[in-house]
């Protein structure tokens, strides 16, 4: 490409929202660019959702690994880095396959905008390159929040440095007990260190009902892991080998040790900073985000923004989704958003998955629903697998026995709740699913057996 070039869609940011963008809006003949200013394929490939999911399959094998033959985890731990950081490359490697394939211009630099149309492209020891453009699909991503009181740096990391510790950590301590906290926490526990999970809310895992927490938090208990609820961190003092965190709990002082501590207590979006969205007069609300309509356009209306940046779940799929909505719009093709079923999981052991409305919610709405259960424990496929732990809730419309929410505890929750979220997405009954044939013996029976018990409740 020139040095000032005009394309039809510029992509900003190469995650699972960027890369998914330029993809399609190439598929779909547009003359498209792709601007990266650290590693193609965002967070997700190169520190969130791939590493950690490759080194938390890494921890659940030494831990069964252990169970046999007593083993010291630094080896096999040093081992796992590396598979992690293969399938991290290979991941990494796919998306630059597919976006040269594809022929999308890929332009390795921060993107800063000029004007409405036009973007620098910032590049170490290099004169900026300008790129115009008709339509651009912001897709920045998030970072992880900083505690004033926990600056990154030395012993408090955040989970881009959790990710690459070179040896297990003898003790650690979160400080969030999300999503992340939980993942992280477990996995290092499985590994051997000492955890300690400080969330502020009454409950780690607080987005979710307590009675589908309760059996992963009996598990995080069991693999040795403290958990103190109700409790706010407020300052960290490094020393040579360790640190000390004092954290409010009841309005009285407490201090607990460790070798490093975690903070995982949220993302920012990068809307911030050089990007320079004051320079086109782009509004961000008070958390950082972009406002978007059903179509991903930004109030300029060439413009779209997509994933961490914009409101919901910050989600990979929830980005990859945005994604390919954006470049149809672009492209002339009726496509909007519907966001009524979109898993969210939890990889703990036993998995967390939900997808669609709870059950309070729906109390919250007042919408009149039948709930329908089934356990894992009469499962011959989770008993096989010594994996019995959890059950399956179904959420439908009280009358016509429509799919409006379903969560999972239990073994592969991440695997099951597909079916259950498109379920929701072809507007199914607990009729269609509970007639629907399930081989045996499997997991999805459980499913089947949850949507027969609320069929029994609406007739
Ligand atoms: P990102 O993946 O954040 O990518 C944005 C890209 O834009 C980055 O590469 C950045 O360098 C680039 N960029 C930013 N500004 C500029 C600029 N000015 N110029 C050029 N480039 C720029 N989600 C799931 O769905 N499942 C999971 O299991 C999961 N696990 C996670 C585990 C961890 C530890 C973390 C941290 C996150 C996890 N997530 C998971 C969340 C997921 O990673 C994000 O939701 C997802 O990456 C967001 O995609 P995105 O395309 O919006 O942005």
């Amino acid at each position: 490409m020139s040095q000032h070039e005009t394309v039809d869609t510029l992509v900003i940011g190469s995650g699972p929202g960027g890369y998914v963008a330029a993809l399609r809006a190439a598929q779909l003949g547009m003359k498209t660019a792709v601007v990266e200013r650290s590693h193609l394929g965002g967070v997700c490939t190169h520190v969130g959702c791939i590493p950690s999911k490759a080194l938390i399959a890494e921890a659940h094998r030494f831990d069964l690994h252990r169970q046999w033959n007593q083993a010291d985890g630094s080896d096999f731990f040093k081992n796992a880095q590396a598979f992690k950081q293969g399938i991290v490359m290979k991941q990494a490697g796919g998306v630059n396959y597919l976006l040269k394939t594809a022929g999308v211009t890929i332009l390795e630099g921060e993107a800063s905008f000029i004007d409405e149309h036009t973007v620098a492209i910032k590049q170490t020891r290099k004169t900026d390159h300008m790129i115009s453009f008709k339509h651009a699909i912001l897709a920045t991503g998030s970072r992880p929040i900083e505690l004033q009181a926990l600056p990154f740096g030395g012993r408090i990391l955040s989970s881009t440095e959790a990710l690459s510790l070179s040896q297990i950590p003898t003790s650690l301590i979160i400080i969030g007990g999300g999503y992340i906290g939980v993942e992280l926490g477990q996995m290092y526990a499985k590994f051997g260190t000492e955890v300690t999970i400080l969330e502020g809310g009454g409950q780690v895992l607080p987005g979710f009902e307590a009675e589908l927490a309760v059996p992963v938090i009996r598990r995080l208990k069991a693999d040795g892991i403290n958990i103190i609820t109700g409790a706010t961190a407020v300052k960290a003092e490094q020393h040579a080998d360790t640190l000390t965190l004092h954290y409010l709990k009841n309005q009285e002082q407490h201090l607990v040790n460790a070798e490093y501590a975690l903070v995982t207590v949220g993302r920012k979006p990068n809307t911030d900073g050089s990007l320079g969205l004051e320079r086109i007069n782009l509004q961000v609300s008070s958390r950082g985000l972009i406002e978007t309509d059903e179509q991903c356009r930004t109030a300029i209306p060439h413009i779209f923004a997509i994933g961490d940046i914009t409101k919901g779940p910050a989600l990979a799929h929830k980005a990859s989704y945005e994604a390919k909505v954006a470049a149809e719009v672009i492209a002339g093709n009726p496509s909007v958003v519907d966001y009524k079923a979109i898993p969210l999981v939890v990889f703990s052991e036993p998995e967390l998955a939900s997808v669609g409305l709870t059950e309070t919610e729906a109390k919250a709405k007042s919408i009149p629903v039948v709930i329908g259960k089934s356990s894992f424990g009469i499962n011959g496929r989770a008993l096989a697998l010594q994996a019995a732990e959890g059950f399956v809730k179904i959420i439908a419309e009280q009358t016509s026995g429509i799919l409006m929410g379903a969560q999972i505890v239990g073994v592969e929750a991440s695997t099951l709740i597909s079916e259950l979220t498109l379920a929701i997405e072809m507007g199914a009954t607990v009729e269609d699913l509970a007639l629907t044939i399930h081989p045996h013996p499997t997991l999805g029976e459980v499913i089947m057996e949850a949507a027969e018990n609320a069929v029994r409740k609406i007739r």
